[in-house]
Protein backbone atom coordinates (compact mmCIF):
# COMPACT_ATOMS: atom_id res chain seq x y z
CA UNK A 1 0.00 0.00 0.00
CA UNK A 2 1.72 3.18 -0.94
CA UNK A 3 1.17 6.73 0.69
CA UNK A 4 0.43 9.59 -0.86
CA UNK A 5 3.24 11.92 0.18
CA UNK A 6 1.13 15.05 -1.00
CA UNK A 7 -2.15 14.10 1.44
CA UNK A 8 0.29 13.08 4.04
CA UNK A 9 2.04 16.96 3.30
CA UNK A 10 -1.65 18.57 3.58
CA UNK A 11 -2.11 16.66 6.99
CA UNK A 12 1.31 17.52 8.22
CA UNK A 13 0.83 21.41 6.66
CA UNK A 14 -2.61 22.04 8.26
CA UNK A 15 -0.80 21.00 11.97
CA UNK A 16 2.47 23.68 10.96
CA UNK A 17 5.05 20.51 10.32
CA UNK A 18 6.26 19.74 7.04
CA UNK A 19 7.11 16.14 5.31
CA UNK A 20 10.81 16.04 5.04
CA UNK A 21 11.37 12.79 2.72
CA UNK A 22 9.27 10.15 0.47
CA UNK A 23 10.79 7.21 -0.97
CA UNK A 24 14.39 8.68 -0.70
CA UNK A 25 14.11 11.78 -1.94
CA UNK A 26 12.91 14.76 -0.15
CA UNK A 27 9.64 16.40 -1.82
CA UNK A 28 9.98 19.99 0.35
CA UNK A 29 9.98 22.27 -2.66
CA UNK A 30 13.80 24.01 -2.30
CA UNK A 31 15.35 21.21 -0.71
CA UNK A 32 18.60 19.82 -2.20
CA UNK A 33 19.21 17.37 1.22
CA UNK A 34 20.31 14.46 -0.47
CA UNK A 35 19.38 10.96 0.75
CA UNK A 36 22.39 10.40 3.18
CA UNK A 37 23.63 6.41 4.54
CA UNK A 38 24.98 8.19 7.62
CA UNK A 39 22.74 7.35 10.64
CA UNK A 40 19.56 8.35 10.28
CA UNK A 41 17.37 10.14 13.65
CA UNK A 42 13.81 8.47 14.37
CA UNK A 43 11.77 10.37 16.97
CA UNK A 44 15.12 12.05 17.69
CA UNK A 45 17.06 8.85 18.63
CA UNK A 46 19.67 8.30 16.24
CA UNK A 47 19.22 4.73 14.99
CA UNK A 48 22.50 2.91 13.16
CA UNK A 49 22.72 2.47 9.54
CA UNK A 50 23.37 -1.25 9.80
CA UNK A 51 20.02 -1.32 12.01
CA UNK A 52 18.59 0.90 9.17
CA UNK A 53 19.58 -1.98 6.64
CA UNK A 54 18.44 -4.36 8.07
CA UNK A 55 14.48 -2.88 8.27
CA UNK A 56 14.84 -2.36 4.58
CA UNK A 57 15.06 1.17 5.15
CA UNK A 58 16.88 4.20 3.80
CA UNK A 59 17.87 6.99 5.78
CA UNK A 60 17.39 10.42 4.67
CA UNK A 61 17.99 13.72 5.99
CA UNK A 62 16.17 17.19 6.02
CA UNK A 63 18.35 20.18 7.28
CA UNK A 64 19.66 17.53 9.47
CA UNK A 65 17.22 16.29 10.85
CA UNK A 66 14.70 13.75 9.99
CA UNK A 67 13.49 9.80 9.23
CA UNK A 68 13.76 6.72 7.34
CA UNK A 69 11.82 5.60 4.75
CA UNK A 70 11.28 1.33 4.14
CA UNK A 71 12.05 0.23 0.76
CA UNK A 72 8.48 -1.05 0.13
CA UNK A 73 7.22 2.38 0.39
CA UNK A 74 4.31 1.26 2.54
CA UNK A 75 5.36 3.14 5.37
CA UNK A 76 7.77 5.95 6.33
CA UNK A 77 8.89 7.29 9.84
CA UNK A 78 9.57 11.22 10.23
CA UNK A 79 9.89 13.12 13.07
CA UNK A 80 9.93 16.91 12.16
CA UNK A 81 8.20 16.93 16.07
CA UNK A 82 6.55 15.05 18.07
CA UNK A 83 3.16 16.54 16.55
CA UNK A 84 4.56 15.31 12.92
CA UNK A 85 4.86 11.93 14.33
CA UNK A 86 1.31 11.72 15.66
CA UNK A 87 0.11 13.04 12.17
CA UNK A 88 2.44 10.82 9.95
CA UNK A 89 1.10 7.89 12.01
CA UNK A 90 -2.88 8.60 12.11
CA UNK A 91 -2.10 8.72 8.27
CA UNK A 92 -0.29 6.40 7.56
CA UNK A 93 1.05 3.53 10.12
CA UNK A 94 -2.40 2.57 11.00
CA UNK A 95 -2.95 1.00 7.88
CA UNK A 96 -0.24 -0.88 9.35
CA UNK A 97 -1.14 -2.29 12.72
CA UNK A 98 1.89 -4.51 13.15
CA UNK A 99 4.41 -2.32 12.66
CA UNK A 100 5.26 -0.71 16.26
CA UNK A 101 5.94 2.57 16.53
CA UNK A 102 7.43 3.80 19.90
CA UNK A 103 6.40 7.32 19.66
CA UNK A 104 5.29 7.66 23.49
CA UNK A 105 8.80 6.49 24.70
CA UNK A 106 10.62 8.54 22.14
CA UNK A 107 7.99 11.40 23.95
CA UNK A 108 10.21 11.08 26.82
CA UNK A 109 13.16 12.49 25.71
CA UNK A 110 13.27 16.76 25.82
CA UNK A 111 13.11 18.79 22.44
CA UNK A 112 16.50 20.18 22.55
CA UNK A 113 17.97 18.23 19.79
CA UNK A 114 18.84 21.14 17.72
CA UNK A 115 21.38 20.43 14.62
CA UNK A 116 24.77 20.85 16.24
CA UNK A 117 23.08 22.53 19.36
CA UNK A 118 24.88 21.50 22.93
CA UNK A 119 21.65 20.28 24.57
CA UNK A 120 20.51 22.18 27.61
CA UNK A 121 21.76 20.78 31.04
CA UNK A 122 17.98 21.19 32.53
CA UNK A 123 15.58 19.60 29.81
CA UNK A 124 13.17 19.63 32.76
CA UNK A 125 11.28 22.53 35.07
CA UNK A 126 12.81 22.19 38.48
CA UNK A 127 9.60 21.86 40.19
CA UNK A 128 8.80 18.64 38.09
CA UNK A 129 8.14 16.47 41.01
CA UNK A 130 5.54 14.04 39.03
CA UNK A 131 6.76 10.29 38.49
CA UNK A 132 5.20 8.49 35.64
CA UNK A 133 4.86 4.33 34.92
CA UNK A 134 5.13 2.97 31.94
CA UNK A 135 4.62 -0.37 31.64
CA UNK A 136 7.37 -2.04 30.04
CA UNK A 137 6.38 -5.95 29.61
CA UNK A 138 5.86 -9.06 31.11
CA UNK A 139 5.98 -8.02 35.04
CA UNK A 140 7.91 -5.05 34.70
CA UNK A 141 7.42 -1.19 34.70
CA UNK A 142 9.86 1.70 34.51
CA UNK A 143 9.23 4.95 36.78
CA UNK A 144 10.58 8.26 35.24
CA UNK A 145 10.27 11.52 36.41
CA UNK A 146 11.49 14.10 38.74
CA UNK A 147 15.10 14.77 36.99
CA UNK A 148 16.17 11.50 39.54
CA UNK A 149 17.52 8.02 37.95
CA UNK A 150 15.15 5.99 36.57
CA UNK A 151 13.55 3.09 38.35
CA UNK A 152 12.66 -0.21 37.59
CA UNK A 153 10.02 -2.04 39.13
CA UNK A 154 9.17 -6.08 39.06
CA UNK A 155 5.53 -6.70 40.55
CA UNK A 156 3.71 -9.98 41.31
CA UNK A 157 2.10 -12.27 43.64
CA UNK A 158 5.15 -12.46 46.03
CA UNK A 159 5.44 -8.53 45.99
CA UNK A 160 7.27 -5.71 44.61
CA UNK A 161 11.09 -5.47 43.63
CA UNK A 162 12.78 -2.60 42.55
CA UNK A 163 15.96 -1.12 40.82
CA UNK A 164 16.65 1.55 42.34
CA UNK A 165 15.02 4.27 44.45
CA UNK A 166 15.93 7.73 42.78
CA UNK A 167 16.46 10.55 44.85
CA UNK A 168 15.18 11.35 48.68
CA UNK A 169 12.48 14.21 48.21
CA UNK A 170 10.36 12.22 45.31
CA UNK A 171 10.02 9.21 47.71
CA UNK A 172 6.11 10.40 48.08
CA UNK A 173 5.84 10.31 45.01
CA UNK A 174 7.63 7.34 43.88
CA UNK A 175 5.58 5.29 46.40
CA UNK A 176 2.52 6.49 44.58
CA UNK A 177 3.29 5.07 41.98
CA UNK A 178 4.78 2.00 42.64
CA UNK A 179 0.92 1.32 44.51
CA UNK A 180 -0.56 2.25 40.53
CA UNK A 181 1.02 -0.83 39.85
CA UNK A 182 0.54 -3.05 42.70
CA UNK A 183 -0.38 -3.40 46.66
CA UNK A 184 1.60 -6.02 47.69
CA UNK A 185 4.38 -5.55 49.84
CA UNK A 186 7.44 -4.42 48.66
CA UNK A 187 10.12 -6.71 49.25
CA UNK A 188 13.56 -6.22 47.32
CA UNK A 189 15.54 -3.07 46.37
CA UNK A 190 18.39 -3.38 44.33
CA UNK A 191 20.87 -0.65 43.96
CA UNK A 192 22.48 -0.87 40.26
CA UNK A 193 25.36 1.88 42.24
CA UNK A 194 25.81 4.65 44.92
CA UNK A 195 25.22 7.53 43.58
CA UNK A 196 22.38 9.77 45.20
CA UNK A 197 19.81 10.19 42.37
CA UNK A 198 20.12 5.99 42.34
CA UNK A 199 20.30 4.88 46.01
CA UNK A 200 18.64 8.47 47.31
CA UNK A 201 14.98 7.06 47.93
CA UNK A 202 16.23 3.74 50.00
CA UNK A 203 15.58 4.68 53.56
CA UNK A 204 12.18 5.92 53.05
CA UNK A 205 10.78 3.55 50.81
CA UNK A 206 12.68 0.52 52.09
CA UNK A 207 10.50 1.18 55.37
CA UNK A 208 7.38 0.85 53.60
CA UNK A 209 8.38 -2.86 52.71
CA UNK A 210 8.49 -6.00 54.14
CA UNK A 211 11.52 -8.49 54.17
CA UNK A 212 10.79 -11.97 53.18
CA UNK A 213 11.82 -14.13 56.53
CA UNK A 214 10.32 -17.74 57.19
CA UNK A 215 9.78 -18.42 61.50
CA UNK A 216 10.11 -16.71 64.80
CA UNK A 217 13.48 -15.04 63.58
CA UNK A 218 12.13 -12.08 65.63
CA UNK A 219 14.72 -9.84 63.50
CA UNK A 220 14.65 -6.28 64.39
CA UNK A 221 14.72 -4.94 60.95
CA UNK A 222 11.25 -5.18 58.76
CA UNK A 223 12.06 -3.21 55.93
CA UNK A 224 12.76 -4.39 52.08
CA UNK A 225 15.80 -6.10 52.02
CA UNK A 226 18.73 -3.80 49.96
CA UNK A 227 21.13 -5.69 47.54
CA UNK A 228 23.65 -4.53 45.83
CA UNK A 229 27.33 -5.39 45.44
CA UNK A 230 30.07 -4.98 48.16
CA UNK A 231 31.59 -1.90 47.30
CA UNK A 232 28.25 -0.41 47.38
CA UNK A 233 27.76 -0.51 50.88
CA UNK A 234 31.94 0.55 51.29
CA UNK A 235 30.97 3.74 49.39
CA UNK A 236 27.82 4.52 51.93
CA UNK A 237 28.77 3.60 55.00
CA UNK A 238 31.95 4.67 57.22
CA UNK A 239 34.33 3.18 59.64
CA UNK A 240 33.28 3.04 63.17
CA UNK A 241 33.24 6.97 64.45
CA UNK A 242 33.75 8.55 61.30
CA UNK A 243 30.27 10.44 59.32
CA UNK A 244 28.99 7.62 56.83
CA UNK A 245 28.05 9.52 53.79
CA UNK A 246 24.41 8.01 53.92
CA UNK A 247 22.55 7.03 56.82
CA UNK A 248 22.40 3.22 57.94
CA UNK A 249 18.34 2.56 56.87
CA UNK A 250 20.07 3.58 53.58
CA UNK A 251 22.84 1.19 53.45
CA UNK A 252 22.33 -2.76 51.53
CA UNK A 253 21.32 -5.36 53.97
CA UNK A 254 22.86 -7.93 51.59
CA UNK A 255 26.06 -7.54 49.14
CA UNK A 256 28.04 -9.45 46.63
CA UNK A 257 31.40 -9.43 45.71
CA UNK A 258 31.19 -12.53 43.38
CA UNK A 259 30.87 -11.75 39.51
CA UNK A 260 26.89 -12.08 39.80
CA UNK A 261 24.29 -12.57 42.44
CA UNK A 262 20.97 -14.60 41.28
CA UNK A 263 17.27 -13.83 42.77
CA UNK A 264 14.09 -15.99 41.91
CA UNK A 265 11.24 -13.78 42.58
CA UNK A 266 7.41 -13.70 41.33
CA UNK A 267 8.15 -16.48 39.13
CA UNK A 268 11.08 -15.00 37.48
CA UNK A 269 15.02 -15.59 37.72
CA UNK A 270 16.92 -12.21 37.90
CA UNK A 271 19.99 -11.50 37.87
CA UNK A 272 22.72 -9.37 38.59
CA UNK A 273 26.16 -8.99 37.00
CA UNK A 274 29.01 -6.70 38.08
CA UNK A 275 30.35 -4.38 35.82
CA UNK A 276 33.94 -3.69 37.26
CA UNK A 277 35.31 -0.59 37.29
CA UNK A 278 33.01 1.09 34.95
CA UNK A 279 30.95 3.92 36.11
CA UNK A 280 31.65 3.60 39.98
CA UNK A 281 33.31 0.63 41.05
CA UNK A 282 30.47 -1.33 42.51
CA UNK A 283 27.80 -0.88 39.20
CA UNK A 284 25.44 -4.01 38.74
CA UNK A 285 23.52 -4.60 35.59
CA UNK A 286 19.73 -6.40 36.55
CA UNK A 287 18.82 -8.92 33.97
CA UNK A 288 15.01 -10.40 34.14
CA UNK A 289 15.23 -13.44 32.45
CA UNK A 290 11.39 -14.16 32.04
CA UNK A 291 10.27 -10.73 30.92
CA UNK A 292 13.23 -10.01 28.38
CA UNK A 293 14.57 -6.72 30.61
CA UNK A 294 17.46 -5.24 31.39
CA UNK A 295 18.13 -2.39 33.89
CA UNK A 296 21.58 -0.54 32.73
CA UNK A 297 21.96 1.70 35.67
CA UNK A 298 24.20 4.59 34.83
CA UNK A 299 26.23 2.33 32.61
CA UNK A 300 23.80 3.36 29.63
CA UNK A 301 22.04 6.54 29.47
CA UNK A 302 20.40 8.35 26.23
CA UNK A 303 20.97 11.85 27.59
CA UNK A 304 24.56 12.48 28.25
CA UNK A 305 27.81 11.23 27.48
CA UNK A 306 28.33 8.35 29.96
CA UNK A 307 29.23 9.66 33.81
CA UNK A 308 32.68 8.15 34.74
CA UNK A 309 33.04 8.57 38.46
CA UNK A 310 36.86 8.63 38.48
CA UNK A 311 36.99 9.10 42.07
CA UNK A 312 34.59 5.86 42.76
CA UNK A 313 36.77 4.24 40.59
CA UNK A 314 35.14 4.20 37.22
CA UNK A 315 36.81 3.95 33.81
CA UNK A 316 35.66 4.69 30.16
CA UNK A 317 37.19 0.94 29.42
CA UNK A 318 35.03 -0.40 32.31
CA UNK A 319 31.81 1.77 30.58
CA UNK A 320 32.49 0.24 27.14
CA UNK A 321 32.89 -3.55 28.57
CA UNK A 322 29.54 -3.71 30.62
CA UNK A 323 27.82 -2.26 27.45
CA UNK A 324 29.30 -5.19 25.30
CA UNK A 325 27.95 -7.22 28.44
CA UNK A 326 24.21 -5.40 27.56
CA UNK A 327 24.66 -6.25 23.83
CA UNK A 328 25.85 -9.66 24.84
CA UNK A 329 22.10 -10.21 26.68
CA UNK A 330 20.17 -8.21 24.67
CA UNK A 331 18.52 -9.68 21.87
CA UNK A 332 16.14 -7.68 19.26
CA UNK A 333 13.01 -8.60 17.66
CA UNK A 334 13.40 -9.44 13.88
CA UNK A 335 13.52 -6.40 11.65
CA UNK A 336 11.96 -4.49 14.44
CA UNK A 337 12.18 -2.46 17.51
CA UNK A 338 11.77 -4.06 20.73
CA UNK A 339 12.73 -7.73 21.82
CA UNK A 340 15.05 -7.28 24.52
CA UNK A 341 14.16 -3.75 26.50
CA UNK A 342 16.49 -2.19 28.40
CA UNK A 343 16.03 0.79 30.58
CA UNK A 344 18.39 3.50 31.15
CA UNK A 345 20.33 4.87 34.52
CA UNK A 346 18.31 8.23 33.05
CA UNK A 347 16.10 9.01 29.51
CA UNK A 348 13.97 7.11 27.42
CA UNK A 349 13.32 3.13 27.26
CA UNK A 350 15.81 1.62 24.34
CA UNK A 351 16.43 -1.78 22.77
CA UNK A 352 19.28 -3.26 21.56
CA UNK A 353 20.13 -0.75 18.66
CA UNK A 354 20.43 2.07 21.07
CA UNK A 355 22.66 0.64 23.30
CA UNK A 356 24.67 -0.54 20.32
CA UNK A 357 24.94 2.66 18.71
CA UNK A 358 26.24 4.19 22.01
CA UNK A 359 28.74 1.70 22.52
CA UNK A 360 29.70 2.48 18.83
CA UNK A 361 30.18 6.44 19.65
CA UNK A 362 31.89 5.66 23.19
CA UNK A 363 34.67 3.62 21.33
CA UNK A 364 35.02 5.99 19.23
CA UNK A 365 35.71 8.63 20.91
CA UNK A 366 37.88 6.22 23.27
CA UNK A 367 39.88 5.41 20.27
CA UNK A 368 40.55 9.38 18.92
CA UNK A 369 41.20 10.21 22.64
CA UNK A 370 43.46 7.16 22.91
CA UNK A 371 45.37 8.58 19.10
CA UNK A 372 45.90 12.17 20.95
CA UNK A 373 47.69 10.60 23.75
CA UNK A 374 49.81 8.27 21.76
CA UNK A 375 50.89 11.40 19.94
CA UNK A 376 51.65 13.29 23.33
CA UNK A 377 49.00 15.32 23.29
CA UNK A 378 48.04 17.37 26.83
CA UNK A 379 44.81 17.44 28.34
CA UNK A 380 44.65 21.13 27.03
CA UNK A 381 45.65 20.13 23.14
CA UNK A 382 42.75 16.71 23.54
CA UNK A 383 39.67 19.50 24.91
CA UNK A 384 40.96 21.89 21.49
CA UNK A 385 41.14 18.71 18.98
CA UNK A 386 36.76 18.17 19.96
CA UNK A 387 37.25 14.54 19.93
CA UNK A 388 33.39 14.53 20.49
CA UNK A 389 32.31 17.34 18.34
CA UNK A 390 29.95 15.18 15.87
CA UNK A 391 28.04 13.95 18.81
CA UNK A 392 27.78 16.95 20.39
CA UNK A 393 24.79 18.00 19.42
CA UNK A 394 23.44 14.61 20.73
CA UNK A 395 25.08 14.06 23.96
CA UNK A 396 27.19 17.05 24.89
CA UNK A 397 26.73 19.77 27.69
CA UNK A 398 28.16 23.26 27.86
CA UNK A 399 27.00 23.59 31.23
CA UNK A 400 26.15 21.39 34.24
CA UNK A 401 27.04 18.41 36.40
CA UNK A 402 28.34 16.60 33.55
CA UNK A 403 30.01 18.64 30.61
CA UNK A 404 31.47 17.38 27.67
CA UNK A 405 34.89 18.92 28.39
CA UNK A 406 34.46 16.43 31.95
CA UNK A 407 33.62 14.11 29.64
CA UNK A 408 36.73 14.27 27.78
CA UNK A 409 38.75 14.72 30.79
CA UNK A 410 37.59 11.66 32.57
CA UNK A 411 38.65 9.43 29.44
CA UNK A 412 41.62 10.99 29.26
CA UNK A 413 42.38 10.79 32.37
CA UNK A 414 42.40 7.11 32.04
CA UNK A 415 43.57 6.37 29.35
CA UNK A 416 46.72 8.84 30.08
CA UNK A 417 47.61 6.87 33.31
CA UNK A 418 47.82 3.43 31.32
CA UNK A 419 49.78 4.84 28.69
CA UNK A 420 52.02 5.67 31.70
CA UNK A 421 52.31 2.93 32.90
CA UNK A 422 52.69 0.63 29.57
CA UNK A 423 55.59 2.94 28.89
ZN1 LIG B 1 25.33 7.43 38.69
Amino acid sequence: MKLDPIAVSKALAARGESLAAFDGRCILAGCVAPPSNTPGILGRRALPARRLARLGATPHFHHGLLGFICATGAAFFLVASAGALETSRSNAVSQRPSRPLRSNVACCESDSLAAGQPRQATTRPADDTDVHVLPVQGNVYMLVGGGGGNITVQAGDEGVLLVDTSVEQLSDNVLKAIRSVSTKPIRYIINTHVHADHVGGNAPIAKQGAMIEGGNMGQPYRGAAILAHENVLHRMSAPTGQQAPFPTEAWPTDTYFTKKKELFFNGEAILMLHQPSAHTDGDSIVFFRRSDVLSAGDLFVTTTYPVIDLERGGTIQGVIAALNNILDIAIPKDKQEGGTYVIPGHGRLSDEADVLEYRDMLTIIRDRIQDLVKKGSTLEQVQAARPTLDYDGRYGAAAGSWTTAKFIEAVYRNLAVKQTKSQ
